[in-house]
């Protein structure tokens, strides 16, 4: 994600959550009875740092969201349509969702279902690689839910802008909500015709009926589900094109003209970061590029596919630097993938290093002397080395804070910046376009990493692995750990 999570994460009180009783409790669930032996699909898709995220038996295709919001009330409602397809016999299977639900349909035929907090428990048997439509009716207060320690919803009177990470998907879509399940993505949201909207991808259909406007919104890849994102309210919108591809900016007018002009002028340059991006990792992996400026108080910028949206940044070198590392995102943690959140320094260490190397070569200071400063100014008992880069939240328990420390982001980018050092420039620079090319739409972890940069270099690289990103100490001042 973001540059820093400042106070916006810890400041967060967790809310009492109700449990949803089924609206459909009395229904017939006699459909499920010819296959009662196929298990229910399971709660989560295994990731050990948030077990009920993503659900097991399924493999969400896409995503068509029509969501009405209410501003004065902060009030969601509509439904989505899910296309999935089984990935085994099952009798059923969940979603991950927060909102009340009041109805579910599968392929036109009302079905039974339970809701548990942030599990949506929908009974309808699937033969291994059957496909279905999934309708989900709803309607709630997203301010009101929690999960996994996060009060995700960001809106005011004039403003909602859905973003969040880890998770973001269950306050206003009913989703497979792991890195694992990419789906397409069709996003259409209501609200007064005086405002805009503005998601992923590009507008597809605005229609205007009764004071109220939906706006469609659709990305050509497929996306993983904290990667979606609206947001709705009054916006200074900028298009153009440029490297055959098109871009759309957006500031709100929320900020008062003056920051509204600078917020402007940064997100203009866009294009230009993109296609320095380019020449360091590759071809851009989207056919949509932009980026959004937000005047509510959020605490951090995030990668939303092809349309990062960052907090009001002021003109400062480090605005910029947050836009490319936004940008390199797209890259490194959209288009790849993490396998699991515990490999999530393998997106931030790329994206913290790559705002390095733009200073690097835009007449700052070399990424090597800025890591080996950080080296030599943080002694061996401070707690940025008491911890496994690639295992930050070994306890499994409560791990929103631990996956954004500043260890993941900062030592993870030393390492890289390490790893050129001990590997040489020319192999780094394959490594880094291969790593970005060869699992484009898919999905990586450290280990598979490290084999790659064990591939390209033709050296073993497990102790500098082991030091840099599995230890939960400071590494020696060797060259073999790329210092020295
Ligand atoms: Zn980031």
């Amino acid at each position: 994600m973001p540059l820093r999570r400042l106070a916006a994460l810890t400041a967060v009180v967790a809310l009492a959550v109700p449990l949803v009783s089924s609206a459909a409790a009395s229904e017939s669930s006699s459909a499920s009875a010819g296959r009662a032996e196929a298990p229910h699909g399971s709660a989560g898709v295994g990731d050990p740092y948030f077990p009920l995220d993503g659900n097991g038996g399924i493999d969400v295709r896409a995503y068509d969201v029509h969501d009405r919001y209410r501003f004065s009330e902060g009030r969601l409602s509509g439904w989505t349509a899910v296309r999935l397809t089984a990935t085994k016999a099952i009798s059923g299977f969940n979603l991950d969702f927060l909102l009340p639900v009041s109805r579910v349909e599968v392929d036109g035929r009302r079905v039974h279902f339970d809701q548990r907090h942030h599990e949506l428990s929908i009974d309808a048997p699937l033969a291994d690689g059957e496909s279905a439509r999934v309708v989900v009716r709803y309607s709630g207060l997203p301010g009101r839910y929690s999960y996994a320690g996060e009060s995700n919803w960001l809106a005011d009177d004039h403003e909602v802008v859905a973003m969040n990470q880890p998770h973001m998907a269950p306050w206003w879509f009913p989703a497979n909500d792991h890195p694992l399940d990419r789906s397409l993505m069709r996003i259409s949201i209501t609200v007064p015709s005086d405002r805009q909207v503005v998601a992923n991808g590009r507008r597809v259909q605005r229609t205007v009926r009764g004071g109220l406007a939906t706006t469609t919104w659709q990305a050509d890849e497929p996306m993983v589900p904290y990667l979606a994102f609206f947001a709705a309210g009054s916006f200074e919108i900028a298009r153009g094109r440029a490297d055959g591809r098109r871009w759309v900016v957006a500031v709100s007018k929320g900020l008062g003209t003056a920051s509204q002009r600078v917020a402007m002028g940064l997100m203009r340059q866009t294009p230009a970061l993109v296609h320095w991006l380019e020449g360091v990792i590759g071809t851009y992996p989207f056919r949509q590029v932009g980026g959004l400026t937000t005047s509510l108080p959020v605490g951090f910028a995030l990668e939303n596919q092809t349309r990062p949206t960052y907090p009001f940044m002021g003109d400062s070198p480090g605005a910029v630097r947050t836009v490319v590392h936004e940008l390199a995102h797209q890259w490194f943690g959209d288009s790849v993938a993490i396998e699991g959140w515990r490999d999530i320094w393998l997106n931030e260490g790329w994206a913290t290093y790559l705002e390095d190397y733009y200073t690097e070569t835009h007449g700052g200071p070399m990424t090597d002397e800025l890591m080996r400063d950080a080296y030599g100014d943080i002694p061996a008992g401070d707690s940025f080395w008491n911890h496994e880069v690639a295992d930050p939240c070994p306890d499994h328990d409560a791990c929103v804070g631990p996956i954004f420390a500043d260890f993941v982001y900062d030592r993870g980018g030393m390492a890289l910046s390490a790893l050129r050092n001990r590997i040489g420039d020319r192999d780094f620079s394959t490594l880094l376009r291969r790593w970005a090319a060869d699992r484009a739409g898919g999905n990586g972890n450290t280990d598979q990493f490290q084999a790659l940069a064990e591939k390209v270099s033709g050296q073993d690289l497990g102790s500098f692995f082991d030091a840099w990103v599995r230890s939960p100490s400071k590494p020696a001042d060797t060259v073999a750990n790329g210092l020295g």
